[in-house]
């Protein structure tokens, strides 16, 4: 492929070997719980996670309304991050889909809630007030350059849920960037959570489809609202022949776009009119703005880098931009990348 494309590792298409076993993936009926290839797939993401029961579900954000549906119910309250997924990016869906309110707190420079902070916030049982039922987590914190949150993190809250008898769920759009980064086994985190929203289509490139794992209470839950959100799907196994290969080999190899993302941040800041900070850069993300005196807008770069070197990078939602590394983005596009960048800002 010619492009490369950093916009976002949601870009990424499926490999080869996806396609081959897409092509020949035995299927059924799976609202009937009929489809032999996303059983396999579902029990697949239960046993790497150390859970019950796993739920495919069509997309990330189907897969964080499944769990706080099957979590909470009717004016419950999900504690959650002020920068989170689910609280910016999920169209108001607590509220509108499952009657839920969120409360939104400051998280730190790399995306944690404070635990003291959430004690003080858990509401004592009083008939004006919501009822605390859920915290949600997110690793890596796509909106902290992708940090990988530490397993220690994860403890804490499940000491200050299990004291208020809250359930924890943690969006895992890109969790396995997180264990790859911290070097860890999923299971090392996913046993102080309660359920875990994994997606399979962004650096695991899956053409789609995300998987909820937790309990068997909770899936079921799950399962419940997923058909009520109409992400019941029939001939599903073509799909999660890919979700397969995206966790049993995909999983394996992300330190990789972790060492392009970081050669991507550490060239950029020796360019001229760049203002980055590469130790931030944890996972697969690197962001970046220019300084003040830079003779030319962010629009202008990405609009070269459009037309005369066929690369596509993001802006972020506030200033700046975002390049994202995936499978499909290797050493060399990097290097291409840092040349193109060097020519915009030179000449
Ligand atoms: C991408 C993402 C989601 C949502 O996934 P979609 O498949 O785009 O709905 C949820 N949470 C986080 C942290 C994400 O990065």
């Amino acid at each position: 492929m010619k492009k490369i494309d950093f916009r976002s590792d949601t870009v990424s298409w499926p490999t080869p070997q996806m396609r081959e076993a897409m092509a020949t993936a035995e299927v059924g009926d799976d609202v009937y719980g009929d489809d032999p290839t996303v059983n396999k797939l579902q029990e697949l993401a239960a046993e790497m996670t150390g859970k019950e029961a796993g739920l495919f579900v069509t997309s990330g954000t189907q897969g964080n309304q499944v769990a706080l549906a099957a979590h909470c119910n009717r004016g419950d309250e999900a504690i959650v991050g002020f920068d989170s997924h689910i609280f910016k990016y999920e169209a108001g869906g607590a509220g509108v889909l499952s009657s839920i309110t969120v409360l939104p707190l400051q998280t730190d420079d790399i995306g944690r809630l404070d635990p003291d902070q959430i004690r003080q916030f858990i509401r004592v049982d009083d008939p004006h007030l919501p009822s605390s039922r859920l915290i949600c987590a997110e690793n890596s914190s796509g909106g902290n350059h992708g940090a990988a949150l530490p397993v220690s993190y994860f403890k804490e809250l499940r000491e200050v849920a299990d004291e208020h008898g809250l359930s924890v769920h943690l969006d895992g759009a890109r969790v396995f960037n997180a264990t790859a980064a911290l070097g860890i086994d999923i299971k090392e985190l996913a046993q102080y959570v309660d359920s875990i929203s994994i997606c399979l289509s962004k650096g695991l490139c899956s053409p789609a489809g995300s998987i909820v794992v937790g309990s068997e209470e909770i899936i079921y839950k799950a399962r419940r609202a997923r058909k009520m959100f109409g992400g019941g799907l029939r001939q599903a196994g073509i799909l999660a022949s890919a979700g397969i290969l995206s966790l049993t080999d995909m999983t394996q190899r992300l330190d990789q776009d972790h060492k392009c993302a970081k050669m991507l941040a550490e060239g950029l800041a020796q360019l001229p009119y760049i203002d980055i900070d590469p130790e931030k850069c944890y996972t697969n993300m690197v962001f970046f703005g220019l300084t003040e005196d830079a003779p030319m807008s962010e629009t202008d770069i990405t609009g070269r880098l459009k037309d005369e070197f066929d690369i596509l990078m993001g802006g972020t939602y506030g200033a700046g931009f975002r390049a994202v590394t995936h499978y499909w983005i290797d050493e060399d596009k990097v290097a291409k990348t840092l040349g193109a960048m060097k020519t915009i800002l030179t000449q």
